[in-house]
């Protein structure tokens, strides 16, 4: 294709170089016909003038030379005034009978020069030679016009004609270029931008980001923004009106962003955003109006149905070290995970008590890894008691860190991090291990034991070795089959249904019991689970609260209850810390409770001797009718 394209200009440029040279030697033949009549003409005016002249006795032999001259030039188009040969039929015989008459001209005035009253054949001979000489200069007036009009007509074709062509060739490869631009164009934005939104994609922006700051003497500030429980949307709306709403929400950023500020798009929902600012408080009132308008679209398109926008922003003139994007992306992001969930927008400065946090974050980074090789892990057990029997026999297994210096770490202060830094499946495992041990240690001091049960991050879910390493964890301490519980997060649950299912099948056919954790924080409904072969489910301690609402909160916890109760699966209530709780809780069937008012979690130790109580006591509990517990001694005895 390249080939033929040069080919075709290279002929076109030949064809155009000979078209040139015959319209040059078009235009030369036009004006040597022109040259040509001039001289038929002056050899009709000089011969009339010659024969006047002789007749009044002037001789003029260096006319008569000249006229010689032309005639011969005329004749064999080789003398000084290179005449053009004309090869048309009648002039040729006009001009031999000029030619013949011109000889009888120059006899007869050689005649009068000897004898005077020789003149009337010269006259004669010169009203001939006046009226062939007329013949001949229109015989090669006709010749010679309708030749240069061929001449012309045939240049004008074939420039037109090489005109056209360069045209032609000239558009193609416009098109070809124009067509090269536009490609180069799609693949600019196919590895720039992305594809959904045309929002910059997160390299981009952060190439293009560095470039702005470092060339840019500008106030900045960077905004990361994300929408709190999308996927809600997504799963409720179906993801058209997902993508509707990142669609609608880039394009009315980028409408509002000026020259030098960006775009770009992080992952699904969450977008960052460089402008710059002459008060500070700009920052915010822009981030504001483009909020309000995507809130006011999901209003149009749902009737009311919006998700909240959290942002954090972060001024570069606030940060006390010199960052690069990476970094200011992070103290952005850090600002927005301050932000709390809630039906409005909310937005979050990065200051110094998220320096403080985010230092505490590093601090704990730093010092996982060795942490984790130095066992600094403790395993607490609270202990879950179960309402028809009394007994305190099962019980969740929750992680602590005691620190080289002695103090006691709670887990949702190091486990986000533990999450980010993707250690927690080793997390997860070490406490599976330190679970399967204690059991495993009972069994073999043959000592009663009962279900405990473990917490599994939601990130670790996803691993595909996921079942095969608890199964080996579980097979390694020849645990037998139902002592160990998974509990699963009720927002993974509610992240895939199917994918769900086959984990819990398969974690089933290894043996262990599953539980849903935290019912009722998310969004999932009862019939999603109804599918899933799961043993137990959590409801989360939120439910329990003081609230406005409670008695509509009871209603609702009832109907749980009952319908998870035909399902067969038993139930367990979380954070209960009240004796009115308790009461609320047996009389509409809750099969176990977790909380305060029993027990805390407790270490290793505690709780062993808690089991050894239970089971000493067993026989008793199971014949006496178990209302015992609920009394204040139980209470006091175990908080
Ligand atoms: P969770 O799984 O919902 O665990 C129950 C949390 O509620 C525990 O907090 C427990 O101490 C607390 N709790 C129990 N009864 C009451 C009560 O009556 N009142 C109140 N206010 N709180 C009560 P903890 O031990 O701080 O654990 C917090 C979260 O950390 C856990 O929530 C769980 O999500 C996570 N976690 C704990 N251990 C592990 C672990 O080994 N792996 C993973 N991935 N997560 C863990
Ligand atoms: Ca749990
Ligand atoms: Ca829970």
């Amino acid at each position: 294709m390249k080939k033929l394209g040069k080919i075709s200009v290279l002929v076109l440029f030949l064809l155009s170089i000979f078209v040139g040279s015959f319209t040059v030697y078009s235009i030369s033949k036009v004006q040597s016909y022109g040259t040509l009549i001039n001289y038929l003409g002056i050899v009709r005016g000089a011969t009339q003038r010659l024969v006047k002249l002789e007749l009044q006795h002037h001789h003029n032999d260096e006319l008569i030379a000249y006229l010689d001259d032309i005639i011969y030039d005329l004749n064999n188009n080789d003398g000084k005034y290179q005449l053009v040969k004309i090869t048309d039929a009648e002039y040729k015989s006009q001009f031999a009978s000029l030619k013949l008459l011109w000889h009888r001209v120059k006899n007869d005035i050689y005649a009068i020069r000897l004898n005077p009253a020789a003149s009337p054949a010269l006259l004669q001979d010169s009203e001939f030679h006046f009226e062939v000489a007329n013949n001949t200069v229109f015989a090669a007036d006709n010749y010679t016009t309708a030749k240069s009009h061929q001449l012309t007509l045939l240049s004008a074709l074939m420039l037109a004609g090489i005109i056209i062509m360069w045209i032609a060739l000239f558009m193609v490869y416009l098109r070809k270029l124009y067509s090269l631009e536009s490609s180069n164009k799609t693949l600019y934005d196919i590895t720039t931008k992305d594809p959904l939104t045309g929002a910059y994609n997160f390299e981009t922006f952060k190439k293009k980001a560095q470039k702005i700051l470092n060339s840019s003497d500008k106030n900045y500030a960077l905004t990361y923004v994300d929408f709190a429980d999308f996927k809600y949307i997504n799963d409720v709306f179906g993801y058209k009106y997902g993508d509707d709403i990142l669609i609608n929400y880039a394009a009315i950023i980028s409408s509002e962003l000026r020259p030098e500020e960006l775009l770009g798009r992080v992952s699904a929902d969450n977008f960052v955003i460089l402008r710059y600012y002459n008060e500070k408080n700009d920052i915010m009132l822009r981030q504001q109006q483009v909020d309000i308008k995507i809130t006011e679209f999901m209003h149009d398109m749902h009737g009311g149905q919006a998700v909240s926008v959290q942002c954090g922003i972060c001024y570069l003139n606030d940060l006390e070290e010199d960052l690069q994007i990476e970094g200011i992306l992070d103290r952005a992001n850090y600002a927005r995970k301050t932000v709390k969930t809630g039906l409005h927008r909310k937005y979050a400065i990065y200051d110094e008590s998220i320096r403080k946090q985010l230092r505490y974050e590093k601090s704990i980074e730093n010092r996982m890894l060795k942490a984790l090789e130095n066992e600094e892990f403790l395993v607490y057990y609270q202990p879950k008691v179960d309402l028809k029997t009394g007994l305190a026999t099962q019980a969740e297994a929750l992680v602590r860190w005691q620190t080289d210096d002695n103090l006691i770490i709670p887990p949702d202060k190091f486990i986000p991090v533990f999450e980010k830094k993707y250690l927690i499946s080793s997390l997860d495992q070490y406490v599976l291990k330190k679970v399967c041990a204690f059991i495993r240690r009972r069994l073999d001091a043959d000592l009663p034991v009962n279900t405990i049960s473990v917490n599994v991050s939601r990130l670790q879910f996803y691993n595909s070795d996921f079942v095969k390493t608890y199964e080996d964890i579980k097979n390694k301490f020849r645990i037998p089959d139902n002592l160990l519980e998974i509990e699963i997060t009720e927002s993974i649950a509610f992240d895939n249904v199917f994918f769900l299912e086959k984990i819990v099948t398969e974690l089933k056919s290894k043996g262990f019991l599953i539980s849903i954790d935290d019912f009722g924080t998310g969004f999932s409904s009862l019939s999603l689970l109804k599918n899933i072969p799961i043993d137990v489910l959590k409801i989360d301690q939120s439910f329990f609260k003081e609230s406005v609402h409670k008695e509509k909160d009871n209603i609702v916890i009832k109907g749980i209850i009952d319908l998870v109760n035909k399902l067969g699966i038993r139930t367990v209530a979380e954070g209960i810390e009240t004796a009115e709780q308790v009461d609320f809780l047996k009389a509409v069937n809750c099969n176990m409770i977790q909380g305060y008012f029993f027990y805390r979690p407790l270490p290793e130790d505690n709780f062993e001797q808690i089991l050894n109580k239970e089971y000493d006591i067993k026989e008793t509990a199971v014949q006496s009718e178990a209302e015992f517990f609920i009394t204040e001694d139980w209470t006091l005895q175990n908080n």
